[in-house]
C-alpha cells in the first residue's frame, strides 16, 4: 500500500530527527499534504493508526496541513485552482499546465521531548 510507506518515512524521518535531539517521543507532528499529493486520507489515516504503534510517534499529536491544488497554463500563464491533475486551463482549454501546488509532501516540523 502506497501510503503505508508514506507513513513508515515519516516515522523514520521523526526517529532520525528525535535521536539527533535526544528525544524520547515526539509531542506534535506536522504535515503538509498537497491535495494532487495523490494521497488518499483515509487511507492514510489507517495505515498510520497501525503503523505507529510501538513507535515515539504512538501519542503524537498531529496537525495535517492540505495545500490546495494550483496550476499555472503554459501557454497564457493563467493560475488557477486544480482539483485533479491533468486538468485543462479554464482559461484557453489547453492541456500545458505546470503544477505549482498540491503536490506537497512533507513533514513541516516536529516537536520533540
Ligand atoms: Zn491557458
Amino acid at each position: 500500500m502506497h501510503e503505508l510507506s508514506i507513513v513508515m518515512s515519516i516515522i523514520r524521518i521523526a526517529e532520525t530527527e528525535s535521536a539527533k535531539n535526544n528525544a524520547i517521543k515526539v509531542e506534535e507532528i506536522e504535515l503538509e499534504i498537497g491535495d494532487l499529493s495523490g494521497i488518499e486520507i483515509t487511507a492514510f489515516d489507517f495505515a498510520w493508526q497501525q503503523a505507529v504503534r510501538s513507535t515515539l510517534l504512538e501519542h503524537s499529536k498531529r496537525k495535517i496541513n492540505h495545500i490546495p491544488g494550483e496550476g499555472q497554463c503554459m501557454d497564457c500563464a493563467a493560475v488557477f485552482p486544480m482539483q485533479q491533475l491533468y486538468e485543462p486551463c479554464p482559461v484557453c482549454g489547453e492541456h500545458f499546465v505546470s503544477v505549482q501546488k498540491g503536490k506537497e509532501l512533507r513533514v513541516k516540523s516536529l516537536v520533540v521531548n
